[in-house]
């Protein structure tokens, strides 16, 4: 059975690419009719942050990206979080190095210091175990005294000499690695923690991992992982790896990080992220105003296509459609108003229904009070087309709710005369006997009214707009007018007369 994996360690929020590597997996194990488990790596004490794993969780929550097995929801393989999973990994480091491909290092801080100035110099990172490994020329012996005297120490991957590992990457096809150039990662940290590195196998191993997508970033760890599912006798079962293309500056040079969305005015994230440390906000496409579909459908985009013109996909269309060969090898060039767009065509596309609690705590923010919700679905009906995100519905549909505090009729006034004054008056008595203010036939009863007093529609109707809009924008306003109804709709005629 497919099983798949979304592995973060709880550093702050989550960045775009994190979030399409989530989607990639669900959407290959919805697809296969696999699982998709979500653990918590969150083994570097250092690095972890507080309130990180419940931001991904509410993230995921957010996307609609469900796993099966996580922290929150449990499964047959739990702890999900590694850090309760701790007394297990080191029976697995101590195997390693009763078989000779893991080491002891008691290296000081001092020698490690030492050690990397040495290797400041040096283009490729094995340098670590050129210059020390020093516990290697001690005996078996010496090795137990330190560790029966409870010396300091860490246990490392020791790197073969004058190998090459590869496997095959179901995106990028054959890679291989010299393994002179890579150094011995740390597997057992001195707190007994594991690293990353033997984590990720054990547990990968241990809970059934067929497929992992991860970010392109990790591709160099691969042969360390690679050695390691080999030596631990599992290569058999090591899951096929794809390594996801990078999300791109909008100019396409180099990756897009965190500083490139504060510089360039965009998010980078996928809901707003506060850092309690350095009391810093970083602004997430949700609070923007993103639909999550819109979200999920734009990241599938960003290395993926079904091979057509087609753009707007829901996620069970991605699921249906999803497929490896048409992920692409080539990073993908982020570009925010393409973001913009998608989320503008999601808006329309839309359920007004599914729409309304969001609209509706946006106008709500801004003070408009909501005491109908038919009338709130008719005004989301109304202007959905001409909103980009969801803020813009409050510009859009404030005056359904309060007349305009402003008019812009200074486009207006200066050809403003009695005649206009007087047609009006006489419309507003003409609506008046209407039983119910109705679109079509009162644009025909405008339009005829409006000749037989010798003007052309341009000539009232854009007063009119203004009149019940407070400027010249919104939907057709026969729709408005139809929307405010009767007596709203004369009380803003007699309001602008005044
Ligand atoms: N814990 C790693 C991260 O933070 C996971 C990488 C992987 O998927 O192997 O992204």
């Amino acid at each position: 059975k497919v099983r798949v994996r979304f592995a973060p360690s709880p550093t702050g929020g989550l960045h775009l690419g994190g979030v399409r590597t989530v989607l990639f997996n669900y959407l290959f194990a919805r697809k296969n009719g696999g699982d998709f488990v979500l653990r918590i790596e969150d083994t570097d004490q250092t690095r972890y942050v507080e309130g990180a794993e419940q931001y991904i969780m509410d993230c995921l929550k957010w996307c609609g990206l469900n796993p099966d097995e996580s922290p929150l929801v449990g499964g047959p393989f739990a702890p999900y979080r590694q850090s309760e999973r701790k007394a297990l990994y080191r029976e697995y480091a101590e195997r390693l190095v009763m078989q000779g491909h893991a080491y002891y290092a008691f290296d000081t801080p001092e020698e490690l210091e030492q050690n990397r100035k040495e290797i400041a110099n040096f283009q490729y990172g094995q340098a670590y175990r050129e210059t020390l490994r020093n516990s290697l020329t001690l005996s078996e012996h010496e090795v137990d005294q330190l560790l029966d005297a409870g010396t300091p120490h860490v246990i490392r991957i020791k790197m073969p000499t004058d190998e090459h590992v590869g496997f095959d990457d179901l995106i990028r096809g054959h890679v291989s690695f010299d393994t002179n150039l890579v150094d011995d990662k740390v597997l057992l940290k001195a707190d007994g923690m594991p690293t990353y590195h033997l984590a990720v196998v054990v547990d990968d191993y241990l809970m059934q991992i067929t497929h992992a997508f991860r970010g392109d970033e990790w591709l160099p760890s691969a042969p360390v992982h690679l050695l390691l599912w080999k030596y631990l006798g599992w290569y058999e079962h090591m899951p096929k790896w794809a390594h996801l293309p990078l999300i791109l500056k909008p100019d396409g040079h180099g990756k897009l990080s965190k500083r490139d969305g504060a510089r360039l005015g965009f998010p980078v994230f996928a809901m707003n992220w506060f850092d309690a440390k350095s009391g810093e906000l970083t602004p997430g496409f949700r609070e923007l105003g993103f639909l999550p579909e819109a979200f999920v459908n734009l990241l599938a985009m960003l290395g993926w296509n079904d091979g057509t013109d087609q753009e707007i996909f829901s996620l069970d269309e991605l699921i249906e459609k999803f497929s490896l060969e048409r992920v692409s090898k080539a990073g993908a060039k982020f570009d925010f108003e393409k973001a913009k767009w998608y989320n503008a065509e999601w808006i329309k596309k839309q359920d007004a229904g599914k729409l309304k609690p969001l609209v509706a705590a946006t106008l709500t923010e801004k003070g408009i009070e909501i005491t109908n919700d038919d009338y709130l679905l008719q005004v989301i009906n109304l202007v959905k087309d001409r909103c980009t995100l969801l803020p813009d519905f409050y510009q859009q549909s404030a005056y359904f709710f309060a007349a305009p505090a402003e008019y812009d009729l200074n486009a207006v006034k200066p050809k403003w005369t009695d005649a206009k004054t007087a047609f009006f008056k006489e419309l507003s008595d003409k609506i008046q006997a209407l039983p119910v203010l109705e679109a079509h036939p009162f644009e025909e009863q405008f339009k005829a009214f409006t000749e037989e007093k010798g003007f052309k529609t341009g000539d009232v109707m854009l007063p009119f707009r203004i009149m019940l809009v407070g400027g010249k924008f919104g939907p057709h306003v026969f729709d408005i007018a139809a929307t405010l109804g009767k007596d709203e709709t004369i009380k803003r005629i007699a309001l602008a007369l005044e």
